[in-house]
């Protein structure tokens, strides 16, 4: 499969457009069991490029996935979803992995 090849100001471009959409969906948040839950998702999955053992990038969309921390971390957004087809994990909280 070829992923697309995201440039910085493309990342930062989504990243501003995802975080005003989590502002106006007001903010939800993950609890530290649904963000380590997802990474343990997304580390089987064949579209995640590792960086750490607890931190890498979807390359699908880009995004940066941790299995802990609510900073930069796509995971901790309660709003956004996996954007696989179908999605490999929900929005929403306490949800992770039971789409
Ligand atoms: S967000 Fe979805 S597609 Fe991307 S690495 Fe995680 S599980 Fe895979």
């Amino acid at each position: 499969m070829e992923y697309p090849e995201f440039t910085i100001s493309e990342l930062i471009e989504t990243y501003s457009i995802e975080r005003e959409e989590w502002i106006e969906a007001g903010k939800p948040l993950r609890s530290a069991e649904e963000i380590k839950s997802i990474h343990s998702i997304c580390v089987s999955c064949p579209h995640f490029q590792p960086k750490s053992p607890t931190k890498g990038n979807c390359r699908l969309c880009g995004c940066t996935i941790k299995a802990k921390g609510k900073t930069l971390n796509k995971a901790a957004w309660g709003n956004k979803k996996c954007p696989d087809n179908p999605s490999r994990w929900p929005s929403g909280s306490n949800e992770a992995g039971s789409n």
